[in-house]
């Protein structure tokens, strides 16, 4: 491994495929899993993530819109891919790159078999609302949605949880309740048993017994599993490192950064270092709100985050231009860590990492 010259994002492909196999050993053996890997594969690399996963034999790719999956198709990846949200302009590439829709209201649908013509096998998926209130048919309107289907079965009928990584199961509960009741109600009137899938990361750890036929993963494939009881289990692998860009040595008194941010105390040594809130490090990790590693200590941001650099306070350490810095890894600091120091999640951290940072295999 190189020694970290630039800002670098670090993709650890064990702790992925570890991550992989800690989800399916919940699962039962023919459960199918679908690796999410919308946004960049959570701020990492969706090409990279996804050549892997395609080798670990994954069954299905999800991402949410059209653009993202005509880019996976474009890069050589041949498994099926949902788009989870498609909008109404989509359905000819969507086509054209073999992609598979979710169908989620009557206006989407009416342009999806529009652009369809006469194929009716091309493969499709239907989403329901169960409570999340944010996309796809709710259970009243499945006698007009099996009329439009007009004979054509989707491949799978799914709804998405909004709490399944809550300790009061009550809502979660209430979800399982109405998704059964809309699959028996769809099968019944489309005549057929409809394969189906509920399930995402923080469902497959907390109510393990509604897999169904596929579970849908992204937060536990990149190490989090929203819970501490999986933290020894789910490994980050994700980490985001920079380097010392310069070092100055200013007296007490003089300011550091924009709108004198910060003014030392003492005479100061200070670290800056090329990565900024333009890159995903919020403005709110500025005035040693966050700390980051470097050669094993961590040191606080000081003053405001610039929109391409921050700056450190080094005074108490032995450190040089050029040493490699960690914002966040799999061991000390973890996105999740950063997080909840941020008054955010980890989901934000990842995918607030800008495309202007290397990306790099670990
Ligand atoms: C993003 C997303 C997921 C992945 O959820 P995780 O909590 O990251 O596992 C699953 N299903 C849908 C519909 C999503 O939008």
């Amino acid at each position: 491994m190189l020694e970290t010259q630039e800002s670098t994002v670090e993709i650890n492909l064990s702790n992925l495929k570890n991550n992989l196999s800690f989800l399916r050993s919940k699962l039962n053996s023919d459960t199918k899993v679908m690796a999410v890997v919308k946004a960049s594969a959570y701020g990492s690399d969706s090409v990279i993530i996804s050549n892997f996963l395609e080798q670990e034999k994954i069954d299905y790719l999800a991402v949410a819109y059209c653009s993202e999956g005509v880019f996976l198709r474009k890069s050589g990846i041949k498994i099926p891919i949902l788009v989870m949200h498609p909008q109404i302009g989509d359905f000819k590439e969507i086509i054209d790159f073999n992609l598979e829709p979710s169908i989620y209201s009557f206006r989407i649908l009416n342009s999806f078999f529009e652009a369809l013509k006469t194929d009716s096998e091309y493969p499709f998926q239907i989403k329901f609302n169960t409570g999340l209130n944010r996309l796809g048919f709710s259970e009243d309107e499945i006698t007009k949605l099996v009329k439009s289907l007009n004979g054509k079965h989707p491949k799978f009928i799914f709804s998405h949880l909004g709490a399944s990584d809550e300790k009061d199961k009550g809502f979660t509960n209430s979800q399982i309740k109405k998704f059964l009741s809309i699959s028996d109600k769809f099968d019944l009137l489309i005549k057929k048993v409809t394969k189906k899938h509920l399930l995402n990361t923080s469902g497959i750890l907390n109510f393990p017994d509604y897999q169904f036929d596929m579970v849908r993963s992204g937060i536990g494939l990149y190490g989090f599993g929203n819970d501490e009881r999986f933290r020894n289990s789910l490994k980050p692998t994700i980490s985001l490192k920079t380097v010392v860009s310069q070092i100055h040595e200013i007296n007490k008194g003089e300011y550091v950064g924009y709108n004198k941010g910060y003014k030392a105390v003492e005479k100061s040594k200070i670290a800056t270092l090329p990565i900024g809130h333009a890159d995903g490090i919020n403005r709110s990790c500025g005035h040693g709100k966050v700390k980051v590693l470097i050669n094993d200590t961590s040191v606080p941001t000081i003053g405001n985050i610039c929109m391409d650099m921050l700056m450190v306070d080094i005074s108490n350490i032995n450190c040089k231009e050029g040493d490699e810095v960690i914002i966040f890894d799999d061991k000390n600091l973890t996105a999740e860590d950063l997080g909840d120091l941020t008054n955010t999640i980890s989901y934000e951290v990842l995918t607030s990492i800008s495309n202007r940072i290397k990306r790099v295999i670990k």
